[in-house]
């Protein structure tokens, strides 16, 4: 019986397509060859993704090269990708192609070549240079460039000194150089220097992490750990001490950080401890970057990779460990199909490859408290601080209060102003963090200050911008917004949508704090590449006394000088629309808690909100987490939402509304009669944010035990729906965000 290859087309095809397998290629074909086939009246790449015995298709053609010498694609790495299509409801080639980045798959750029300089024997002659200095200075000065900075390009030895590469061309016609096309690694931190470091004694709380470790390394059970440690309780150390014991035993290992904690600070510890072993796969790396280090992952000269989600496909041979740090974050979720998770992928390969996983937090995941409580996880925790520190003092103010007494709403509540006062005094630093879920979308007065707020709940109301009209989340209240500003002192005409954006958190600031230096950190100030960086580095070295950013400084950062961190807006009450609003808000207060005070003094948290007596916010003030998930987790087993459940979204959108809600009706026709009767299906209705772009915006939810029960039938319904050009549609499983 002839053997089928089914190949999937680099042509943006949604399909697999049956070859036959020639005799002369039986041998050589794999599940991840690179091939050539023809297709229509010409010849195309592709990958072959699987075998099978039979086709439903006649006159197959075969197979007509393999090209390429090498796999790129580990059949493992690519039965990871068939589970994404499957789990995810993604086309199958989608799926290949995020887990072989184009940068590979393309090889557009190949290995970057470059000319070096090496000085020789005779440009350590001083002599030589005495002579040359008085006859080409300029010549003389590249030598000097050269014995600073070794195994500098051409184009860069010409450019530090500002002449021509005419001019060192010279230099190697008088033998006091030599040039030589070399092959450059483009290691984005290359020019760092990083001091090694030794693995520290481990405390009682991380010895006894390690064991269930070294168990899982060594026996496979169990599974997945989830380590549950405060921020400073040594969970990198474990991380470190981990992958050691993985390589003494000739694995590899896969370490996912959240795309914004992917600092030098957190790759240069990896580094110093294992050197040139350490891979980096980032989305900022160039095209070329990014191709050298996966290159040198996948020819096994690197064997650890630090990277952000995508770095869970790395071609990591003989995988021995996946970490998975800050498992809770959000941004392991890819917003784009296909929709995974990183950190359930990460399990998935851990499961395939037969390898433990880590997932480590100070504030899990419901979804892995939840496993770990089923006894899906085990679950390890740390709640001591390595440094004894005790955690900082929470503080909680009641903008409500603060409103009333100022008469208006102030950016800053006057007890955070007397603390910065106090810790300027002291020359300490200030982190304030802004909250952007919270007032973005309020009608703020650039003037006065004054808040649109609702009459019955004393909260700021929602601007929906599409109907211009103020909506109160919280009883469902809705106004006209006025075309002045309320305040009748006031009466600003410019009362209209502002939001309280970082930048205007910054130029109250500069106002009260004429003296201070003070940097925004946001998405519209740190565009260049390493920006970030250099005002982290900025901070550290205190030329910054006070840093204002978005929920992008709250993540794992130690700045031991920083003792006040400030929360301008832990406000909740606006995004009841989303059952993770409170988990969300416990979660960020928990981890700006923990930037405090890592020094020699004890930090000090001040957050301002509008619903102090909410229970996340109580729950984090006294950091209680078993209490928050309790009675969280009984909220979430009440209406059946994840984790007690998995919710499938399907989002329809398109330019008319009426077009966007039938379409979504009919649909739901279709898909309910091949629904269990245990699957909970709600919709069409229209999503949070309703209009996006001129885009109206749908959502039909799902909701069970099991995703299979609703992707099967979800996959039957969409093969015999017809979609009407104007909507678009797409399914999200396992949803994050339900906006
Ligand atoms: P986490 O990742 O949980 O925030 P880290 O691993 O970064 O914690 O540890 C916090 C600090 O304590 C780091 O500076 C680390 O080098 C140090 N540290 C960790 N474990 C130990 C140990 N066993 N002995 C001494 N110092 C340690
Ligand atoms: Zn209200």
């Amino acid at each position: 019986m002839p053997r089928i290859a089914k190949v999937i087309v680099d042509l943006s095809l949604d399909k697999e397509f049956d070859y036959l397998v020639p005799p002369e290629l039986e041998s050589v074909l794999q599940t991840g060859s690179p091939v050539v086939v023809p297709f229509g009246h010409r010849d195309a790449k592709g990958f072959i993704v699987g075998f099978a015995d039979s086709s439903e298709h006649e006159n197959l053609k075969p197979v007509k090269a393999a090209s390429g010498k090498k796999d790129l694609v580990d059949a493992r790495v690519l039965n990871l990708a068939r589970w994404m299509s499957d789990y995810y409801l993604a086309p199958l080639e989608n799926c290949v192609r995020t887990v072989l980045p184009g940068a590979v798959r393309k090889k557009p750029s190949g290995f970057k070549e470059l000319l070096h300089v090496e000085p020789t024997e005779k440009a350590g002659d001083e002599d030589e240079i005495r002579k040359l200095r008085m006859r080409a200075p300029k010549q003389a000065s590249a030598i000097d460039a050269l014995r600073l900075q070794k195994g500098i390009t051409l184009q860069k030895l010409a450019q530090t000194i500002g002449v021509t590469t005419a001019v060192i061309r010279g230099l190697e016609k008088k033998g006091f150089v030599k040039i030589q096309r070399a092959i450059v690694a483009r290691d984005p931190f290359v020019h760092d220097e990083v001091v090694p470091s030794k693995p520290h004694e481990l405390m009682p709380q991380q010895t006894e992490a390690m064991d269930v470790v070294r168990q899982a390394v060594e026996t496979g059970e169990p599974p997945v750990i989830l380590l549950f440690g405060v921020t400073g309780s040594g969970k990198t150390e474990i991380y470190l001490q981990s992958i050691e014991l993985v390589r003494s035993k000739g694995k590899g290992c896969i370490v996912l950080v959240p795309e914004i904690a992917l600092t030098p600070q957190t790759v240069d510890r990896f580094r110093s401890r294992f050197g040139d072993c350490v891979a980096i796969l980032h989305s900022e790396l160039s095209q070329g970057e990014r191709h050298d280090e996966w290159h040198r992952v996948h020819e096994g000269k690197a064997d650890i990779v630090i990277g952000p989600r995508s770095a869970v496909f790395a071609p990591v041979k003989n995988l021995g460990l996946i970490v998975v740090d800050e498992e809770h974050e959000h941004s392991y979720k890819q917003e784009e199909t296909p929709r995974y998770n990183a950190r359930d992928v990460a399990v998935m390969r851990g499961h395939l490859e037969k390898c433990p996983v880590i997932l480590g937090s100070a504030t899990p995941s419901m979804e892995s408290l939840w496993n770990a409580k089923r006894g899906k996880y085990r679950m390890v925790k740390m709640p001591a601080r390595v440094d004894h520190q005790k955690m900082p003092v929470m503080h909680i103010v009641d903008m409500r209060e603060e409103m009333g007494r100022e008469g208006k709403l102030n950016v800053l509540s006057r007890d955070l102003c007397d603390a910065i006062h106090e810790r300027m005094r002291a020359r300490e630093q200030v982190m304030l963090l802004l909250n952007r879920r919270g007032f973005a979308s309020s009608l703020v007065c650039p003037k006065c200050g004054e808040v649109a707020t609702c009459p019955h709940c004393s909260l700021p109301m929602t601007y929906h911008r599409t109907t211009q009209r103020l909506v109160c989340h919280l009883c469902g209240c809705q106004q006209v917004a006025p075309s002045a500003c309320p305040n009748k002192e006031c009466r600003d005409p410019n009362f209209k949508y502002s939001g309280m954006g970082t930048q205007r958190v910054e130029d109250v600031l500069a106002k009260i704090f004429p003296k201070a230096s003070i940097f925004r950190m946001d998405s519209d100030s740190m565009t260049a590449k390493d920006s970030y960086r250099r005002v982290l580095n900025e901070f550290r070295a205190h030329k910054i006394d006070i840093l204002v950013g978005t929920q992008m400084i709250a993540k794992g950062l130690h700045f031991p000088n920083v003792t006040l961190v400030g929360v301008i807006n832990a406000d909740i009450g606006l995004h009841l629309a989303d059952f993770r609003a409170g988990e969300r808000t416990f979660q960020l207060l928990t981890q700006v808690a923990g930037r405090a005070g890592r020094g020699d003094v004890v930090g000090q948290v001040i957050v301002q909100t509008f619903t102090p007596f909410h229970p996340a916010i109580q729950a984090a003030r006294r950091l209680d987490y078993d209490g928050f998930f309790d009675q969280e987790i009984e909220f979430r087993k009440e209406l059946n939402y994840p984790p007690c459940s998995h919710l499938v979204a399907i989002h329809l959108r398109g330019v008319v509304e009426e077009l966007v809600k039938m379409t979504g009706e009919a649909f739901m026709k279709k898909l309910t009669p091949l629904l269990a009767p245990d699957v909970l299906a709600a919709g069409p209705s229209p999503s949070p944010i309703e209009k996006i772009n001129n885009e109206f915006r749908y959502q039909l939810d799902l909701r069970a035990a099991r995703t299979a029960d609703m992707t099967r039938p979800l996959r039957e319904a969409l093969k015999n729906f017809t979609w009407p050009e104007d909507v678009k549609w797409i399914v999200d499983v396992d949803a994050v965000s339900m906006m």
